[in-house]
Order: structure tokens, then C-alpha cells, then sequence
């Protein structure tokens, strides 16, 4: 076991602080890697507050940071994909059995024993639960170690191994979108990346924002159109006309809008995660023969082919870059929509420390 430089919260109330944490020493299947950038996810406010205490309570020190992007210092001896030197990323998944039918479709993120990269029960024993990205190195299973594409900005990669996969996921599995009407609602670290990939994918992209300065960034995005979702006209334009749309929001919202948008066998997908349930009108789906669903991340075999198609069409996250001494008041900025659109934490700032 090794110590590391992190920045922690020890309560839901508390804010981060500089911190050491356990670190286990490399073990023939792992990577140690050394984090260069860290995307700040909304996830992480989540669990920092405890605002998913129902489903997941959170257990402190908490350290999260799930869109890691790093160089590999070590290699245990049976590792055999990366190489000490090596630009590597780590998302959300650390960790899974490999044996239940979830993981043998490549799908770890619905193994019932995944492990995720922070807040997950530390099965190798360095800590209570395991401990993610705002930190100066980690170690993790080569098979949760992903390349990426050397020749792409490193800080606006870092969001591709949360933001990236989480929307990527939904829309290739909605199938063909070529032409089709997408909406993405909220304009935040999934939403710009849900626009950027359904305009690669060659949708119609309209977005729906409450942030009406957010239009033209909207717009240079690649959305066609820009919606603000509180002006009740421009909603009633486009009842019934999409035939997808993916819901981002991270806070409490009225979902029955967005599914009045949807034309007949439209589908809305949430992978926004408000702490408390989101009513739905039955009246909404039943006319239309509507559908709604959830998505989670995605597996890492998709992952990396999510990687590899940002590295072949130069598909980063737009990012203002922070250092971690600024992780308190990017957490404020990020309640208050203020976001553009992602921060990504240099973590050569934690050297100082
Ligand atoms: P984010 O950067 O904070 O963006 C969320 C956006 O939602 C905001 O920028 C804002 O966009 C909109 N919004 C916020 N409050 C709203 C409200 N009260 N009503 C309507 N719109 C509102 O967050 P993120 O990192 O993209 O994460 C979004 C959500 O996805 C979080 O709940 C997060 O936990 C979840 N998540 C899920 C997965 C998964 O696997 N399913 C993975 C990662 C994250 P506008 O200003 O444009 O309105
Ligand atoms: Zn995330």
C-alpha cells in the first residue's frame, strides 16, 4: 500500500479538503497510472452531498472523479495491453465478476458485484470503498484501463469516459438516427456531448435548454435548432415531432413536457439522475404508444469503440480547465447550470499541494 495525493469531503456538508489516501501496490493484473486530467461529473456532486442516499448513501472520506485520463507508470507482470508511458483512460466501471451474463454481453455496468471507481466497496481491501479520480494516481484492473487517442486533447478526453459513453450508448442503441428528430434536454456535460455525437451520427438535433445564453453555444455545438424549454410557444411549435430524445437533467423537472414532444412511437431516454422520482402522466405515453427508458454508462468494449470513433472524428468535450484548489467553486457553478461544458481538473495543480 502506497499513500496518494487527493482532494476528499468528509461529510455531505463538508468541503473538499487535501488529503492522502491508500493506494494498493500493483498486483500482476493492474495498471498504475498517473492521472493527468478529471472531469467533474455531476455524479460526483451527487454523491459528495449524499443525494442519492436512498440507492447508494455515500461513505466518507469520499473521493470521486470518474473520467480519468492518465499515463501508465507501473504494470503488474500479466498485464499485456498497455505499456508503462501509455496514455490510458478510466471511467466509471473498476471492477466486475466476468462470469454473470451481463458481463459476458459486455455490459459490466449491470454486473450485480461491478465495482465502481469510487464509493463501491474496495474489494482488494485498501480502503472501505474505493476511491476515484481527484487524486495523483490510481491502480485498476488492465481490463477497466482503455486507450485513447493520444493525438486528442487530453483535458476535453477526460469527460469521454462518463459524459462520452452515457450518451453515446443510447443513441447507437436507438438504432439508425440518420435523419431522425432528436431532442437532448439540458445542455450541461452529457447534454453538449449527446448533441455533439447525434449530429455525428447525422440526426436532426434540437436542444432544449432553461438557459436561454446558452443558444449559440447550442448552435456551434451542432444543434439545427435551440429550444428554451420555459417558453411555452415554442414548445407547443414542436408537440409531437421527435421521434428520439435524451433527458440529461440532473435535478427535478417536468418530464410530461418533454414527452409531449414526442411523435408517435417517439421514445424518451433518461440518463439524468434527480435525486427524487419524476411523475409521469399515463395520458402522455398512451397517446402516442410512447416509450420511456434509462441508460447507464455503457460496457467497456463499447467504451473504447466510443473512444476510438472520437479519436477518427476529433470528438472532444468542450472544457474550462480548473485547478483542483478550485473544485469548491466549480461544485457551485455546477448546481447553478453555470457549466460550459464540462470542468476537467489539471491534476499537475494537486503537485503543489
Ligand atoms: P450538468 O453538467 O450539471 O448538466 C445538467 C444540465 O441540466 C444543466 O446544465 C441544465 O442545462 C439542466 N438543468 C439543471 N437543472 C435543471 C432544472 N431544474 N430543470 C431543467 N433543466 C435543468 O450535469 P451532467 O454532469 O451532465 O449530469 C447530468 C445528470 O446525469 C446528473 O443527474 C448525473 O448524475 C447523471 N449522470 C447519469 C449517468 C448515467 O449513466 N445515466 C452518467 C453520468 C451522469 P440547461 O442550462 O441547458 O437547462
Ligand atoms: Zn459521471
Amino acid at each position: 500500500m502506497y499513500k496518494a495525493k487527493a482532494y476528499s469531503v468528509a461529510s455531505a456538508t463538508s468541503p473538499f479538503t487535501s488529503d492522502t489516501i491508500p493506494r494498493r501496490e500493483t498486483t500482476d493484473r493492474d495498471v498504475q497510472i498517473e492521472i493527468l486530467y478529471c472531469g467533474i461529473c455531476h455524479s460526483d456532486l451527487h454523491t459528495v452531498r449524499d443525494e442519492w442516499n436512498s440507492v447508494m448513501p455515500t461513505v466518507y472520506p469520499c473521493v470521486p472523479g470518474h473520467e480519468i485520463v492518465g499515463r501508465v507508470t507501473e504494470i503488474g507482470s500479466a498485464v499485456s495491453t498497455v505499456k508503462p508511458g501509455n496514455l490510458v483512460g478510466v471511467g466509471c466501471l473498476v471492477d466486475s465478476d466476468h462470469t454473470c451474463p451481463s458481463c459476458r454481453a459486455d455490459l459490466e455496468q449491470f454486473c450485480p458485484d461491478a465495482t465502481f471507481t469510487y464509493n463501491s466497496p474496495d474489494k482488494h481491501g485498501t480502503g472501505p470503498v474505493t476511491y476515484g479520480g481527484y487524486s495523483e494516481s490510481i491502480v485498476v484492473d488492465e481490463r477497466f484501463v482503455l486507450r485513447v487517442p493520444a493525438h486528442l486533447d487530453l483535458a476535453g478526453v477526460a469527460p469521454l469516459l462518463c459524459a462520452g459513453i452515457t450518451t453515446y450508448s443510447p443513441i447507437r442503441r436507438w438504432g439508425d438516427i440518420t435523419g431522425k428528430k432528436v431532442g437532448v434536454v439540458g445542455l450541461g456535460g452529457l447534454g453538449h456531448m449527446g448533441v455533439k455525437f447525434a449530429r455525428a451520427f447525422g440526426a436532426h438535433v434540437v436542444v432544449f435548454t432553461t438557459s436561454p445564453g446558452k443558444r449559440d453555444d447550442a448552435l456551434r455545438l451542432g444543434a439545427h435548432e435551440v429550444i428554451v424549454s420555459t417558453d411555452a410557444a415554442e414548445m407547443q411549435r414542436h408537440a409531437g415531432s421527435f421521434d428520439f430524445i435524451l433527458d440529461t437533467v440532473a435535478a427535478e423537472h417536468d418530464i410530461n413536457a418533454s414527452i409531449a414532444m414526442l411523435g408517435l412511437d417517439g421514445t424518451i431516454t433518461l440518463v439524468g439522475a434527480p435525486d427524487k422520482p419524476l411523475p409521469v402522466s399515463a395520458f402522455s405515453l398512451l397517446f402516442g404508444r410512447k416509450s420511456i427508458s434509462g441508460s447507464l454508462i455503457g460496457g467497456i468494449r463499447e467504451t473504447q469503440e466510443m473512444l476510438d470513433f472520437c479519436g477518427e472524428h476529433n470528438i472532444t468535450a468542450v472544457v474550462e480547465v480548473i485547478p483542483i484548489q478550485k473544485v469548491n467553486e466549480a461544485y457551485e457553478r455546477l448546481v447553478k447550470s453555470d457549466v460550459k461544458y464540462r470542468f476537467s481538473i489539471d491534476m499537475a495543480s494537486l503537485k503543489t499541494e
